[in-house]
């Protein structure tokens, strides 16, 4: 729907905008971050094409190894273009797959492709400092432990407060190990967390941080499920904050490194609102112009295989859950900032 959307708002004829073909991960790249045993258990699963590859969130279907080696190697090959300066930004919405670990599926992610993508960087273009920012509702912890003590990466996650969500991890003292300390920002946000007070943050931490690291290439995990009445998380920020962290990304791409920016899907649950975020941050990227309806040869196709009502606006609005209103503690910003600063010397 997301693909349609792009298509059916004009995005995808823009002048400036290319739709280039993915590729099918080689062995050499999933080794990068996977280790063999477990590459082996997902091309055995594949064939069988049923049961799960962790303890029962991530099911195997018939052909998951190839779907997932082509979902990864769609964010290598974006990276190719970006870095060969053949394009100034690139996006791969079927990336972004977070949770995965080097010995085990998790999460409904098989292949961690910006894992990957960073040991990829690393090692094709000897890259010594890689921005990581990832605004999943999801803590992006396949990532981020990962990387851990690696200080080639400094990774930001904004994300639901651990406490309250999957898969429990990522909070404020874990700022990395070893020669990393500092350069892990985990920023976990209470439920119900809304536009003012998620980009209140995200302007304090994100251009600071990134601009005294001076990162020489820029991964944004841009999962949509970070937005508000999503199925499984429960922030409630709409397209306005995600327009402005690609925005803000893009922005200090262009300064810093003359524009090397992948952006990757992600987690995502309400099929409407996915749709319409990641639509917009393409057009955030490419600065275009979209409608402010969503065009009404989408909305027919949005029924007919979604079974819903299609939105009819492009931008999406936060409906106020009148029956959530009670439980609703907001984020103390002041307080979450001073706890990273006294943690964070990049913040300081
Ligand atoms: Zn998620």
């Amino acid at each position: 729907m997301t693909y349609e959307l792009m298509k059916a708002v004009g995005l995808l004829d823009a002048e400036n905008v290319k739709v280039a073909p993915p590729r099918e991960a080689t062995l050499k790249d999933l080794l990068l971050f996977h280790n063999d045993e477990y590459i082996r258990l997902v091309k055995r699963m594949s064939e069988v094409g049923s049961g799960f590859l962790d303890m029962g969130d991530t099911p195997a279907f018939k052909g998951c190894y190839d779907a997932s080696a082509l979902a990864a190697g769609a964010s290598l090959a974006a990276v190719d273009l970006v870095m060969s300066g053949k394009v100034t930004y690139g996006m791969n919405i079927a990336g972004g797959l977070h949770h995965a670990h080097p010995d085990r599926a998790s999460g409904f992610c098989i292949f961690n492709d910006p894992a990957i993508s960073i040991a990829y960087l690393k090692k094709n273009y000897g890259l010594e400092r890689i921005l990581y920012l990832d605004v999943d509702a999801h803590h992006g912890d396949g990532v981020m432990y990962g990387f851990y003590s690696d200080p080639a990466v400094l990774d930001i996650d904004f994300h639901e407060d651990g406490h309250h969500l999957f898969p429990g991890t990522g909070f404020t003292h874990e700022v990395g190990e070893g020669k990393a300390v500092g350069l892990k920002i985990n920023v976990p946000l209470p439920p119900f967390t809304n536009d003012e007070i998620y980009l209140d943050l995200f302007r304090e931490i994100v251009p600071r941080a990134v601009r005294k690291y001076r990162p020489q290439m820029l991964l944004l995990q841009c999962g949509a499920d970070s937005h508000a009445n999503d199925l499984l998380a429960h922030l409630q920020i709409t397209t306005r904050t995600y327009r402005e962290v690609v925005d803000v990304v893009r922005n200090l791409a262009d300064e810093l490194t003359g524009g090397r920016l992948v952006v990757f899907g992600g987690g995502g649950y309400n099929i409407a609102n996915v749709a319409r975020t990641w639509t917009l941050a393409a057009c955030t990227l490419a600065d275009y112009q979209p409608p402010k309806l969503t065009p009404v040869t989408w909305r027919k196709l949005f029924e007919a295989l979604v079974g819903e009502k299609a939105p009819e606006k492009i931008e999406t609005e936060r409906e106020v859950r009148a029956e959530l209103s009670g439980e609703l503690v907001p984020a103390n910003q002041a307080e979450i900032l001073k706890d990273l600063k006294s943690r964070v010397p990049l913040l300081s």
